[in-house]
């Protein structure tokens, strides 16, 4: 019984979808175990290109069981428009290949109105949200004031539930941001619209994941963000509000006893980063705004334009390490193509010091990066589909960057199609 997670090792936005959807060939089932409508995994196949923000990328594979685990935002609104769109680009999504924990917890609409209006208060101090909901969603479920979606087969109960919610959560909208606060009526129709039509998929999916190990199936845990955006071995407060990271993998899915086999940690060939917080290799002026334009650095769910700086190799052997990969996926080398030299930044200097150690979230802000240049190949290698076939510069850099992260790069990604993977 294989089982493997397909985890961020940066910022997020490596191409986890990506590597999900050519993996997803070899596993029977695929989990999503955090998060929520907050990322999108950009997936390019023979449908078309999708942003997938909370189906697994195992949506598009005939024979693929795919599973919204416990621990995900669920989000009902995001998820019937996704599952609407795929539906009409004749993907099949039915209760037999998607399934729903029943301890997932609903994403409710005053969770992205509360999102937004704390970003609003924060003014110039804000986190750079994407304004799904996610931080207002994880502190009431850490509150005990979440509906569970397996409460929807119950509708007494539920409207019981409900109103003392209501009640509580109104006294914040109107109290403390001055908001409008939510009817009975209001939210009923929430429930109407968006929630019931879920209910057919709903699924204990601990044993429904417990069963499948038994019959010898393998699973693929896809997970949401990046090891930099872990709620707590993240740049807090710069990160997400759940738990990036493999070793959540199991508990997010419903089965916490598993041991994961393999880690497949996703690493861009140069670094990005979406919202606030320190980013210390990024860069700027026309410099950026060409790798920005090169690889299309704009984010999935929000366009915003991302930040971008060289490949940060003291964050991303950090990364590594935190989320225990056992190989890497390394992506987008064919976007550095058009460079002479390749920028890489290897140390940090901290107060006056050299160091390759990853610091306290707050020190981040301090430290510079030490950049070194290693040889450009200076042509298109998106054709590339054989380790033989990168220039001798392009396979250096690979080689440089497997030595400093002490973890062999088995996957490496010269174009967004499923076939463009050279595997080592
Ligand atoms: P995810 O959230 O980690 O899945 O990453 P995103 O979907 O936000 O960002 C990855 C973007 O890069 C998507 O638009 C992918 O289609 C694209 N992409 C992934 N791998 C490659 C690659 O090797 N080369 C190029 N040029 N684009 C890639």
């Amino acid at each position: 019984m294989d089982n493997c997670a397909v985890v961020g090792i940066n910022w997020g936005d490596e191409g986890k979808g990506r590597m999900v959807d050519l993996l997803t060939e070899h596993y029977d089932v695929v989990v999503r175990y955090q998060g929520g409508g907050n990322a999108g995994h950009t997936v390019l196949n023979e449908y078309g290109k999708f942003a997938l923000h909370l189906l697994p990328s195992g949506i598009f594979r005939e024979h693929t069981v795919n599973i919204l685990g416990n621990g995900v935002a669920l989000d009902p609104e995001n998820l019937l428009a996704e599952i609407k769109d795929v539906s009409s680009r004749g993907v099949t999504v039915t209760p037999d290949n998607l399934k729903i924990s029943d301890r997932a917890s609903l994403l409710m609409p005053w969770h992205r109105d509360l999102d937004a209006l704390e970003e609003q208060r924060l003014g110039d101090k804000k986190y750079g949200s994407t304004k799904q909901g996610i931080a207002p969603f994880y502190s009431d479920k850490s509150q005990k004031k979440t509906v569970l979606a397996g409460e929807l087969r119950d509708p007494k109960s539920l409207s019981d539930h409900l109103h003392e919610l209501l009640e509580w959560k109104n006294l914040t909208l109107t109290n403390v941001y001055g908001a409008e606060p939510y009817t009975e009526e209001s939210l009923k129709k929430w429930f109407a619209d968006f929630c019931e039509p879920l209910v057919p998929y709903l699924c204990d999916t601990g044993s429904y994941l417990e069963e499948a190990l038994d019959q010898g199936k393998s699973l693929l845990f896809e997970a949401q963000l990046g090891a930099l955006r872990d709620l707590n071995f993240g740049i807090y407060p710069y990160t997400t509000s759940s738990d990036t990271l493999s070793s959540y993998a199991p508990i997010g899915s419903g089965l916490p006893s598993l041991k994961l086999t393999e880690v497949v940690g996703v690493v861009k060939a140069y670094s990005t980063c979406v919202g606030e917080g320190p980013f210390v290799c990024e860069m700027h002026g026309e410099e950026a705004s060409r790798l920005r334009e090169a690889g299309s650095e704009y984010g999935a769910k929000t366009g915003r334009p991302r930040r971008v700086g060289p490949l940060d190799l003291v964050a991303t052997r950090y990364g590594v390490g935190v989320q225990a990969a056992t190989g890497i996926a390394l992506t987008k080398l064919d976007v550095l193509g058009y460079m002479e030299r390749i920028p890489v930044c290897t140390r940090y200097i901290l107060n006056g010091e050299e160091t390759d150690r990853f610091p306290f979230p707050s020190d981040l802000e301090k430290a510079e990066p030490v950049i070194e240049y290693l040889p450009g190949w200076n042509c298109d290698i998106s054709g590339a589909r054989s380790w033989d076939e990168l220039p001798k510069a392009a396979k250096d850099y690979v080689l440089f960057i497997e030595r400093s992260l002490a973890c062999p790069i088995i996957y490496v990604s010269v174009g967004p199609e499923r076939e463009s993977i050279i595997r080592r």
